[in-house]
């Protein structure tokens, strides 16, 4: 393990303060960053089991894996333009493909970090609730 890469507590470049909750965290740059690094460590210690692990990530969540598949190629030959802010709160950022529904793969939202984190909420709330419905209608 390199702990440089390890530690906790940000630096003051790598950190932000998270608009919603006030809090000091890691920006989202350097989040990304965080995570590709493990990635890239965890390749490089057994790459056979981490190809294992990417098959069974996509075949877990096959849906959302086809849909950003189709929205990333849409985007790479330009045929859907990824908007310079967030559809919600306008904030300047590189929005990230919302979808309330991955069997609509087309159907997507462009939204901040944030207002993606709440609008994903918002679906699980949604779907626990028709879930109690059902389970009391029936
Ligand atoms: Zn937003």
């Amino acid at each position: 393990m390199q702990g440089r890469i390890d530690r906790t507590l940000p630096t003051e470049g790598e950190m932000i303060v998270d608009p919603r909750t006030g809090r000091i965290r890691f920006s989202d740059e350097e989040r990304v960053a965080r995570r590709r690094a493990q990635a890239a460590r965890n390749y490089q210690r057994d790459p056979a089991a981490f190809r294992e692990y990417q098959r069974r990530f996509r075949e877990r969540h096959r849906d959302r894996y086809r849909a950003h598949k189709i929205v990333g190629k849409r985007i790479e030959r330009g045929q859907i333009i990824r908007p310079d802010q967030c559809e919600r709160c306008h904030v300047h950022c590189e929005p990230e493909a919302h979808h309330r529904d991955y069997s609509k793969p087309l159907e997507i939202e462009f939204l901040c970090r944030a207002c993606h984190k709440a609008a994903d909420r918002e679906v699980r709330a949604a779907r626990r609730e028709s879930a109690r419905e059902a389970s009391q209608a029936a």
